[in-house]
């Protein structure tokens, strides 16, 4: 899938954003994620769900190899969906179906993404860095299984969520995992957040008729916003992945493939 970024957006800095970082060309992609970001996850014992059957750390490494085959290269990416445990984030009766390409139901009418899409999405927000992801921002916490990826992959989350239930669900879910640079926001992210603004990166597990402007004014100068936004006026038209790229000259949009996510709305519920 050709994916075209303005040149300076591919250099992104972390946050705080410091003149310093910015060179002149973008370097390869190398693995960066140190140990310590796994401490209480990677090294921990895998206890089998309930209904799964197998040793979980096998499963997923096959879904690994799988999301590798279909695409995902960014080793980043790979290693923390090799990591986080997805059966733990759905309900027990779900929890043999937690490592196939599918989405699940979390709850209160949401779902969560299959690890295919989840894992491209996270793929553009990552793509083009040398570095770990900064500042991050995720719209539609959910049951917090992509909260639990960012927190791999980024030195700070913010993620926000409109349903009670869910923020408390997500609470519990990331609880045994002690990722205290992951904060759990109950509120409307059609506002985003200001209070961590700006971001390094944004990322949308919910989509609206457009973006945001509160998203993009809390974007960094060089940082990348994914999100499902819907197509033209007509709803049937269904969602497509929208990949904003923030340089000092404007926003740069790039319509990539087309997906289906539950509805971005406004309120508290
Ligand atoms: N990333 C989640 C996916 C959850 S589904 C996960 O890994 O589980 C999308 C979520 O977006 C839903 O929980 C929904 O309630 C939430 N959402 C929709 N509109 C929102 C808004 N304006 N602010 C915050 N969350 C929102």
């Amino acid at each position: 899938m050709a994916n075209k970024r303005p040149a300076d957006a591919a250099r992104r800095p972390v946050f705080p954003v410091r003149l310093d970082m910015i060179r002149p060309a973008a370097p390869p992609i190398k693995p960066v994620l140190s140990a310590s970001r796994f401490a209480g996850s990677a090294h921990r014992t895998v206890q089998p769900a309930h209904g799964l059957g197998l040793d979980s750390a096998a499963v997923r490494q096959h879904m690994v190899r799988r999301l590798s085959q279909q695409g995902v290269t960014d080793p980043r990416v790979l290693h923390a969906m090799g990591i986080v445990e997805r059966h733990r984030f759905v309900d027990t009766a779900l929890a043999s179906q937690a490592y196939e390409d599918t989405c699940l139901p979390i709850g209160l009418g949401q779902t969560i993404s299959k690890p295919g899409v989840v894992a491209h999405m996270l793929e553009l927000l990552c793509q083009g860095l040398d570095r770990p992801l900064g500042r991050v921002l995720e719209i539609g916490t959910g049951c917090g299984y992509q909260a639990a990826l960012l927190g791999l992959l980024a030195s700070e989350v913010y993620t926000i969520e409109r349903l009670r239930g869910l923020h408390a669900k997500a609470r519990n879910n990331l609880r045994p995992m002690r990722l205290p640079h992951v904060h759990l926001v109950f509120g409307d992210g059609m506002a985003g957040y200001a209070a961590g603004a700006p971001y390094a990166g944004i990322i949308a597990a919910a989509g609206g008729d457009a973006v945001p402007a509160a998203w993009i004014d809390q974007l960094a100068v060089g940082a990348r916003l994914v999100a499902p936004v819907s197509q033209g006026a007509d709803k049937q038209a269904g969602q497509a992945l929208v990949v904003i790229d923030k340089t000092a000259r404007g926003c740069h949009q790039t319509v990539m493939d087309a997906v289906q996510f539950v509805p971005l709305k406004s309120g508290i519920a």
